[in-house]
């Protein structure tokens, strides 16, 4: 990873040294540290969610949809130029800044499924901030096993009408694209799911629901939504196709759970040095291993060849190695660790969603005994 660290002496994956990657990892430090200096971070903790202007800013200095094509406003970068981002915002401290959902999760929908006049309608606008994304899937009745989601999506006219309501939607209170996940034919399963995107400004009867008060990333909007007889055209209809949506979701997800195990070694190296004058051998040893791991998984997202099982293994083993040593690192502090005031707590709440979204830990390992 970039900002190679002291705490633990893996080599950062090769690409990381190249001259362009650096100068751009270099720029994204410079323009992080500007923009979001630690008064306005703690702000947007007080305040639960990122100012709306912030992202607008971050895609002016060109952070924002980096993966997206030149013929669409994008800067036609890849996923090394996202790895670094991810890097930066995480060590400058801006886990609340959902910068990961909006290039590497959502944005990609649209560039990989997306028509060329859907790519053409929405992706400058992802690329300039002018949109912020969302991600709609879960229920309050159906997390881990999407297949039982209820929202529905039925024709009408030149349209679909969608109803059902989600929770738990990080950028729920300002993200204006939202992809919502609905049937469009109940009766068939996983091949009656579709993606259609809500653009929140263009239609009635969307409702955005409380902003749910967490234990930890505070700056971060988790937010219930409902769709009461939401009328999109047919035209947002992810790809034009029905049906499609389960494996539009499945499609990048071993990309999107390194996400997850990226995040939980940068917050282990975080962790250890806030504790580091207690010598945490055992810990440097776990997170050591954790991120030659996810370096070669990193490698193997960059060449393809990154399958599900290995994904859903990085997720699982990372999550968990992560809280085991944000605990004891906590633990070492003593009666101050459980004070606000020490970089440690803050990340011992932050952290411990890691295990749950994404796919839980229990659910990685449904899906790792699927490859014994
Ligand atoms: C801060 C935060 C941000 C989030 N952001 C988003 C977002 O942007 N978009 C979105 O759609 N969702 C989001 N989520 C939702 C998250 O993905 C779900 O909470 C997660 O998938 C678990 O679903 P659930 O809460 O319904 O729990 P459940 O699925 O009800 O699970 C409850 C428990 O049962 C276990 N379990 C479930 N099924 C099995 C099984 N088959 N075998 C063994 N154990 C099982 C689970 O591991 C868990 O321990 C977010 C959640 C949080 C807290």
């Amino acid at each position: 990873m970039v900002d190679v660290l002291e705490v633990l002496d893996v080599p950062p994956p090769a690409f990381m040294l190249e001259p362009e990657i650096q100068m751009f990892a270099d720029s994204a430090n410079r323009f992080f540290e500007r923009a979001a200096p630690p008064d306005r971070i703690a702000g947007w903790r007080a305040a639960g969610e990122v100012e709306r202007e912030f992202w607008r800013e971050t895609g002016a200095a060109g952070f924002l949809g980096v993966m997206v094509p030149e013929a669409y406003g994008g800067p036609g970068a890849d996923f090394r130029h996202d790895l670094v981002l991810l890097d930066v915002v995480a060590r400058q401290n801006l886990e609340g800044f959902a910068l990961g959902l909006h290039n590497v999760i959502v944005t990609p929908y649209v560039i990989l499924h997306g028509t060329e006049e859907q790519k053409q309608r929405w992706l400058p606008k992802l690329v300039s901030g002018e949109r912020v994304c969302a991600i709609a899937m879960s229920e309050p009745g159906a997390g881990s096993d999407l297949q039982s989601i209820r929202t529905t999506a039925h024709r009408d006219g030149d349209g679909y009408r969608i109803s059902g309501s989600k929770t738990f939607i990080s950028n729920g209170q300002i993200a204006d694209f939202i992809v919502v996940v609905a049937k469009t034919d109940p009766t068939l399963g996983s091949r009656g799911v579709s993606l259609l995107i809500v653009e929140t400004d263009e239609v009635r009867g969307f409702r955005r629901g409380k902003k749910l008060d967490k234990i930890g990333l505070d700056a971060q909007d988790t937010s219930e939504l409902f769709f009461d007889d939401v009328w999109v055209p047919a035209e947002n209809l992810l790809g034009m196709q029905e049906g499609k949506g389960f494996s539009q979701l499945m499609a990048e997800l071993p990309r999107e759970r390194l996400l997850i195990a990226i995040g939980a070694v940068i917050t282990m190296e975080k962790a250890l040095e806030a504790t580091i004058e207690f010598k945490l051998a055992e810990a440097k040893a776990k997170a050591t291993v954790a991120k030659v791991f996810v370096n070669d998984c990193i490698a193997r997202v960059l060449d393809g060849s990154l399958d599900g099982t290995t994904a859903a293994i990085a997720k699982m083993w990372t999550t968990e190695t992560e809280w085991q040593i944000v605990d004891d690192c906590l633990q070492l502090h003593g009666g101050y660790g459980y004070i606000n005031d020490y970089p440690i707590a803050r990340i011992f709440r932050d952290s411990r969603i890691a295990r749950i979204y994404g796919g839980s830990t229990e659910i990685m390992k449904v899906i790792i005994a699927r490859s014994l």
